[in-house]
């Protein structure tokens, strides 16, 4: 017997299995987007996983986020275990999402300059086997590249299924150096929130986990920073005039970075505000997430085939 037509033209028992589809993707989703929830029924106060997180559709003020911020850890070496427990859960996590080779982690990395960027990719995926990583650093865009719609370049680099993937730099530079010097009107920019969030929506549908990290160092810790690579001989190749010249719109970049986080901030891919002017404070910030989330992923090494136990190698 037909079953009751829906309001939607589909049988009731259809429109009940979409219901059903869709609340246990939207449950895995939000699963993804909150790890501690999933890894402890009751989340202990310390560490404490979302403190950094900026929940969807709240707004941001980045002066309210203290960039010296470390909890109870005052120095480097109080945090040196905890950091390599960390990465030693990554690497094990990581070699279980490349075999079970079904669905992939994206992390994107913004800052400004000096933010710790580099430092952090090369301290957090230590110990990561690099066949598993795949790392994409994105300068001004090429003639080719700007002939085509401002996604497509970063579409190209999202991590396929089993990979980890790292943008060093990302889509959202479409929506802060090209807003605050101009490169496009208004017009163009603005609607490239909405254009954002639909584009990380498509990539959880398809299995990409979006974890995105926002590095806040202070204004005059980038002072410092900088003047730390023009006194070091090793660092000076680092130093790009440029730099100073960005510093100089300082306040324009905050703003722009407040609206961009407070816009993109969601259930799918939740942004973290990481309080960076301790690099050490930084990286153990950002392998905790990464590690939390890898486990709330649950990736799991396929099943051997049957009957293993009674094969024998030839000699
Ligand atoms: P760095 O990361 O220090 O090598 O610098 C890369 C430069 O490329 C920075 O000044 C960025 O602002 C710039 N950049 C990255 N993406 C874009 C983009 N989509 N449009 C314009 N400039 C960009
Ligand atoms: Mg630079």
């Amino acid at each position: 017997m037909a079953g009751r037509t829906s309001a939607a033209g589909g049988t009731a028992a259809e429109s009940r299995e979409t219901r059903t589809a869709a609340r246990s993707a939207a449950g895995r989703q939000s699963r993804a987007a909150r790890p501690e929830q999933v890894v402890v029924a009751d989340p202990p106060p310390e560490p404490d996983y979302p403190r950094y997180r900026v929940e969807p559709g709240a707004g941001v003020r980045l002066a309210d986020v203290d960039p010296d911020e470390s909890e109870h850890f005052g120095r480097k070496k109080d945090a040196a275990d905890e950091l390599a427990h960390h990465r030693d859960r990554i690497a094990d996590l990581q070699a279980r999402l490349y075999a079970e080779n079904r669905r992939s982690l994206l992390l994107v990395l913004q800052a400004m300059d000096t933010g710790g960027k580099d430092g952090t990719i090369k301290h957090v995926f230590r110990g990561v086997n690099p066949q598993g990583c795949q790392v994409s650093s994105f300068k001004a865009p090429s003639a080719e590249e700007s002939a085509h719609d401002f996604l497509w370049r970063y579409h190209q680099r999202v991590p396929s299924r089993g990979m980890i993937g790292i943008f060093n730099r990302s889509h959202y530079e479409d929506v802060l150096v090209v807003r605050v010097k101009g490169l496009v009107p208004e017009e163009v920019w603005r609607p490239r929130y909405d254009v954002i969030n639909q584009f990380e929506q498509a990539l959880s549908l398809s299995g990409v986990t979006v974890l995105k990290f926002y590095l806040h160092i202070s204004r005059d810790e980038q002072k410092r920073r900088l003047e730390s690579r023009l006194a070091d001989p090793d660092k000076r190749w680092k130093f790009s005039a440029n730099d100073l010249r960005e510093r100089r719109y300082w306040d324009d970049y905050m703003a722009a970075f407040e609206e961009a986080l407070g816009n993109t901030s969601t259930d799918v891919a939740p942004w973290y505000v990481v309080p960076a002017n301790n690099k050490w404070y930084r990286n153990l910030v950002i392998a905790r997430t990464i590690a939390d989330t890898l486990e709330a992923m649950d990736p799991r090494y396929p099943a051997p085939e049957e009957g293993l136990d009674a094969v024998t190698v030839d000699d």
